[in-house]
């Protein structure tokens, strides 16, 4: 196998452009000419990782098959490319410095003064080639967290630019910036972007691609001047204009060729064919569906969808395959009540109560839940959603009132819900959730089995607690039926009321196993029942 190449993608003048989608976009490009290619994160944020930030911070916490809690751009990548990512593809700067410092501790550095350079970048630069030192990639692209210029993102810049120098042809670099129009004089402005890459300069990188985002298509003219003013080829500037969809992106990347440019600047053969039949056809039903489903998602984050990110792509993806438009609303779980409720829930196909922690919005979940259960409403319990079914469930029809999850309320005279035994002793919060992948046997007369076509199903999950085994009885009897059990544990990962259309609970996160090429199982079954009501 040739040698392993480094693609580095930094951003410029303001976050949010989608650094994510560009590096996943460019990824799918390489994968579409039959590289292998994986993509990782490097975030400047002295966090461990993001499992103990609230989605306010960073969005959703995004997890990884072996058991990472991880950036939401993974999350892109797994959708993009259709391989999973594991602990290795997400480094953030506590977990540089918990590395060297632990060092530092055994006595590694001999005596040394420990210092920023060389040895925090040291360890930057050797989580970068992790992955590309195990052989099977073609192309590892490494997207660097934040804005070029921020005080945190120095070493992470500095060891690309050692890297670059280090790895010759085999290292190039993707700068991505904006160009905004400025409605008073008419005009796009380049000074941002100058001034961004001046900065990237100073620190002693120079871009060899430029992405630059905008609103509308931008001249010739515009991409002469930034590419004159930046050192950059003509044809190595990029732009990525607004589409309607993300899953556009890799198309709009194509058409300027800069996969080739990619190829090229690396010294590498020309002769694949860029093959994005599949994403195409996906892109296809995308833009042909008429049809809308109507699916309301039921969370405390509602004002910040990047919240449910993962969700929202497995609903969408799932929408597109059934040649539907997705019309998502989110409905804040705190705003619904008995009052409300009917005419909140009324319009929508279907439901999605979100997963989450503590007592926040809690109530209005219960709510909603009855509402969809009594009207029999497709509805999609993940996680915190299913306990919550769980719950809803005991209070109303095993009449066990005031029952809860001992995570709302630890005296609750019925704990329906209850923290696993293996986290009652744990002092540390970070990382230390039942985490990752783990089997789930699934009952063959279930939705759960036509879903996924097999018994043995693994899915990702990220919780505290679990339903209790004591009241498994008393629920079955009644009608909600534990469809998919953990073999090892015995834990219940899958409820179901299978005497309504569907109205089914995961324990585990199917939204993290959704790809655009591979939709989950799951999210296509509560379509069809949506699409078929
Ligand atoms: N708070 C619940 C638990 O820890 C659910 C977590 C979630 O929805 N991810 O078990």
């Amino acid at each position: 196998m040739a040698d392993t190449k480094y693609i580095f993608v930094t951003g410029g003048v303001v976050s949010s452009l989608g650094k994510g989608i560009v590096a996943a976009s460019l990824g799918k490009l390489l994968q579409a000419r039959g590289y292998k290619v994986t993509i990782q994160k490097f975030d400047p944020y002295i966090n461990i990782d993001p499992g103990t930030l609230n989605p306010y911070e960073h969005g959703e916490c995004y997890v990884t098959e072996d058991g990472r809690e991880a950036d939401l751009d993974l999350g892109h990548y797994e959708r993009f490319l259709n391989i999973p990512t594991s602990k290795a593809n997400n480094i953030t700067t506590g977990r540089i410095y918990q590395n060297v410092i632990d060092k530092e501790r055994k006595g590694d550095f001999l005596g040394k003064t420990v210092q920023v350079v060389p040895h925090i970048t040291d360890e930057i630069k050797r989580n970068i080639m992790i992955l590309g030192k195990t052989r099977k990639y073609d192309f590892v692209i490494t997207e660097i967290g934040g804005t070029v210029g921020d005080i945190e993102s120095l070493p992470y810049i500095e060891s690309v630019r050692q890297l670059r120098w280090e790895l010759g042809k085999n290292c190039l670099c993707v700068h991505l910036t904006y160009v905004p129009y400025i409605a008073a004089a008419k005009e796009v402005k380049t000074k941002p972007t100058q001034h961004s890459v001046k900065l990237l300069q100073e620190q002693g990188v120079q871009p060899n691609i430029l992405v630059l985002r905008t609103e509308s298509e931008l001249s010739k003219n515009i991409c002469r001047k930034v590419a004159l003013f930046c050192n950059v080829d003509e044809d190595a500037v990029i732009q990525s204009y607004d589409v309607h969809s993300i899953y556009e992106v890799p198309v709009v990347l194509a058409k300027q060729g800069m996969d080739k440019i990619v190829l090229q600047k690396m010294g590498m053969s020309l002769d694949s064919q860029l093959d994005l039949t599949c994403w195409k056809k996906f892109l296809e039903n995308m833009k042909t569906a008429e049809k809308t489903v109507t699916i309301g998602l039921i969370g405390k984050y509602v004002e910040l969808p990047d919240a449910y990110k993962s969700i929202n792509e497995s609903l969408l993806q799932a929408a597109t395959y059934h040649k539907r438009k997705l019309d998502l609303r989110f409905i804040h779980s705190e705003k619904l009540n008995e009052k409300n409720v009917a005419e909140l829930l009324n319009d929508l196909d279907g439901i999605i109560v979100a997963p989450g922690f503590g007592q926040r919005g809690i109530e209005g979940k219960f709510v909603a839940l009855k509402y969809a259960r009594e009207n029999n409403k497709p509805t999609f319990g993940i996680c915190l959603g299913m306990q919550c079914m769980v719950i809803e469930f005991a209070r109303n029809v095993l009449e066990l009132s005031d029952a809860n999850s001992t995570e709302m309320e630890p005296n609750t005279p019925y704990k329906v819900i209850d923290l696993m035994e293996e986290q009652k002793h744990l002092i540390f919060m970070g990382g230390s959730m039942r985490l990752g992948v783990y089997d789930c046997k699934v009952e063959k007369a279930s939705k759960a089995y036509e879903a996924y076509k097999s018994e043995l199903i693994r899915e990702r999950h990220r919780h505290r607690y679990e339903f209790n085994n004591e009241y498994k009885k008393q629920f079955e009897n009644k009608g909600m039926k534990c469809t998919g059990i953990n073999p090892d544990t015995g834990l219940v990962e899958v409820v179901e009321i299978p005497e309504l259309r569907w109205y089914l609970g995961t324990q585990f996160h199917p939204e993290y196993n959704s790809t655009v090429v591979k939709p989950n199982p799951l999210f296509m079954s509560f379509i069809e029942a949506v699409v078929n009501n």
